[in-house]
This record gives C-alpha cells, structure tokens and sequence, in this order.
C-alpha cells in the first residue's frame, strides 16, 4: 500500500512531497515548499528543513531547535488558508507532549535565489 503523502494533497509521498525532499529545486511555487516543510516536520527530515531556510535567515537557526519542534510535537493536519506567488498562510495542528491539541497559525514568506524556493520567515497569526 502507498503512504498518503503527510501534507494532506492525497497524493501518494512518492508523488508529492519526496520528490523535493530529494531535490528541493522541484518545488515550483511556494505553496509546494510550504507543504514540503510541512511533511518534512512530520517525517522529521530536518536536515531538509534546514536546507529550505532562506540562506539570509538561516544562519538565524539552530538545528538542534529545528529537530525538538518536530520531534516533541505530532503533526496532525496541514490546512492551507491562502497562497500568492510567495506568501502562504495557513494552520498546521499538532498535539504537543501534555496530549494537547494546538494550532500554528502563520502567514509564511517565500523568496527565490537562483530559481530555487526558500522559506524567508513567517508572522504568527492570533
Ligand atoms: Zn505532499
């Protein structure tokens, strides 16, 4: 049986989100880089995760705080909100280690350099 890809597209995850977990350059909007991250914090690929951040914001990160918010919280539901040519806004559900349900709610920004799809930053939405 095919695994449902965990960005909820019913596509199978050989057919959606694996093919730009392997090579990021194949997503082709923001929104597919969105639902990628997405899939990979549930997967925890977060070498992946890391890789997507915006080389001008990165360097912001820690990969050892990328792999905690994965790891100690279960990815639920993606659900998308809306999508411009390089904003996505949109709420992810996960249920963080006390067993409680929460909603991440965020208008992300996406930027291109040399082609390629980056995650720039995000504004948490109330
Ligand atoms: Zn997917």
């Amino acid at each position: 049986m095919k695994q449902l890809c965990p960005c909820g597209s019913t596509l199978s995850y050989q057919n959606c989100c694996n093919q730009i977990h392997e090579d990021l350059s194949q997503a082709e909007s923001a929104e597919q880089l969105m639902r990628a991250r997405y899939s990979a914090f549930c997967l925890e690929l977060i070498d992946f995760l890391y890789q997507t951040f915006h080389p001008q914001t990165r360097r912001f990160q820690k990969k050892a705080e990328i792999e905690i918010w994965a790891k100690e919280n279960n990815w639920q539901e993606l659900e998308l909100i809306k999508s411009t040519n390089s904003t996505v806004e949109f709420k992810a559900y996960y249920i963080d280690m006390q067993g409680e349900l929460h909603i991440h709610h965020e208008k992300s920004t996406f930027k291109q350099l040399n082609g390629v799809w980056y995650y720039y930053d995000g504004k948490m939405k109330a």
